[in-house]
This record gives structure tokens, sequence and C-alpha cells, in this order.
């Protein structure tokens, strides 16, 4: 494919965290992570994403960070997307998942989404408000945005996330569990959801919710790797570089963001 259409974006927002606030920083931390001299621009399958075409960077999308702007964050992103791009999003905190898939779902819905957190996300609502950042999946299930959604790296699942698990059919894959076959079918499309407290805090201190038992940055690279089916969409979220130490977790977000786009653009 012509890889001009793997679009990054930024998606500077974090009105809906519920514990600290930061990831409104977090697409500019990505960026300079990813264009610092520190590393090159190649994905570990060697695609260069400095080469002309290897993606377009968008400017941020122009929301307010406030609960305004929570609703024009849908629209906004059906604006900037031609049918048959493929964005990869910088959050931002994970509410902004639930806009974002129902915009792309508009003109490419996605089959199955692997979602990667060390929580599932699924509450009905939380703290009151059902579109917090803990809830986003809750709400893509209910208006079948996709038809399979795959929890990996979950390590927080409490009686009423397990009951939400069950009734939407969530396939939600506990650690020490590490998936290597995720069993897509030839026509199956894949939208990732990549939170950053899956990874153990020792890799990735720069978070919100620090919660120890996490997965290596190996293992998740290796789910990336594993997906046989095209990716349409990606996000990249929760990174609080308020939190980060060295900037080691904008690196870490910076590596995903190549290693998803070198799959991408297969
Ligand atoms: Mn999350
Ligand atoms: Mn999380």
């Amino acid at each position: 494919m012509s890889t001009d259409r793997i679009k990054l974006i930024g998606v500077p927002y974090d009105a809906k965290s519920s514990f600290l606030n930061g990831p409104v920083d977090a697409p500019d931390a990505i960026r300079k992570a990813l264009f610092s001299g520190a590393s090159n621009l190649f994905s570990e399958s060697g695609f260069d994403l400095g080469k002309l075409g290897g993606f377009r960077e968008e400017a941020d999308l122009e929301i307010e960070n406030s609960e305004a702007g929570f609703d024009v964050i849908a629209e906004a992103t059906s604006k900037m997307l031609a049918a048959d791009s493929r964005p990869i999003f910088l959050g931002g905190d994970h509410s902004i998942t639930f806009p974002l898939v129902k915009a792309i779902a508009q003109s490419h819905r996605p089959s199955t989404i692997v979602h990667l957190d060390a929580h599932p996300d699924l509450y009905d609502e939380f703290e009151e408000d059902r579109f917090s950042h803990a809830c986003p999946f809750a709400r893509i299930m209910e208006e079948s945005l996709t038809d399979r959604l795959i929890q990996i790296g979950i390590r927080t699942a409490n009686e009423h996330q397990r009951e939400q698990a069950e009734k939407f059919g969530v396939e939600m894959i506990e650690l020490p569990e590490i998936p290597t076959d995720l069993g897509f079918s030839p026509d199956d499309t894949v939208y990732i959801s990549l939170d950053l407290d899956v990874f153990d805090p020792a890799f990735a201190p720069g978070i919100s919710h620090h919660e120890p038992g996490g997965m290596t940055v190996r293992e998740v690279i290796g789910i990336i790797h594993s997906i046989n089916a095209p990716i349409i969409g990606a996000d990249v979220v929760e990174l609080n570089p308020h939190r980060d130490v060295n900037g080691v977790t904008a690196m870490v977000a910076a590596k995903m963001v190549k290693e998803i786009v070198g799959k991408m653009a297969v």
C-alpha cells in the first residue's frame, strides 16, 4: 500500500483522567523522542519511517481539553481522515479511543480491536462519568464498533469488569498468560489500542497508574509482530510526561509507534 496513507496524529486531551493529569502533553513528548538523534527511524522489520512517504505527520487535532472537547474528537477525526488512511494517534488519555474508533468505524470498521492495558477499561461508569478513561471499551462494545475485543496484559480486573467482559463477549487475557496466536482470519482488520501502563512500571514509569507485574517491552513488541492481519488504525495512550524519568517512557512510546507503523506498512 501507499505508505503516505499512514498518518501520525496527536490528540492532546486528558480531561477524562480520573487520577492525574499529564497526557495532554504526551503528543509533543512522543514526537520529540521519535525524532531525537538518540535512535533512527527504522522499525525492526526494516521499514524506514524517515523515508519520503514513510508516513505523514499531521497537526494535532484541534480540540479543547475539556468536557466540550470530548464531543468534537470524533467529528475532528472524521474530517481529517480520508476513507483509506491508516491513522496512528498519539494520546491523550484512554477516553479518546471511543470517539476515535467511532470515527474510523464510519468508513472502515475494524473487525478486531487488540487492547493492551493493565486495566480492562470496561466500567459502565466511573466516578459518575460514562466517558471516563476507565470506560471506553464499554462504550465501544455497546455501539458494536467492532466484532471482537481482545484484551492483553490485564492485571486489575474486578467483579464488575468481569461481568462487563462476560456481557460483551470480551476476550480478556490476564497476565501471566501471554497469547502467541490471536487467531485472525484472512478478512480480519485490526485496530490496536496501546495503554502504556500495560508495561511493568520498571520499563515505563511515566504513566499515571503504576501497576506492578506488567509486561516487558519485548513481550509487547512480540504481540504487535504476531498480528498477521491488516492494521487499519492504532493509538498509543496514557503517557504522562510529568511522571517520566529521563524520557524513557516517551522513548518506549516512540518505539511502539515505529513497530506499529512498520506492521501497518506491510
Ligand atoms: Mn487504559
Ligand atoms: Mn491502563
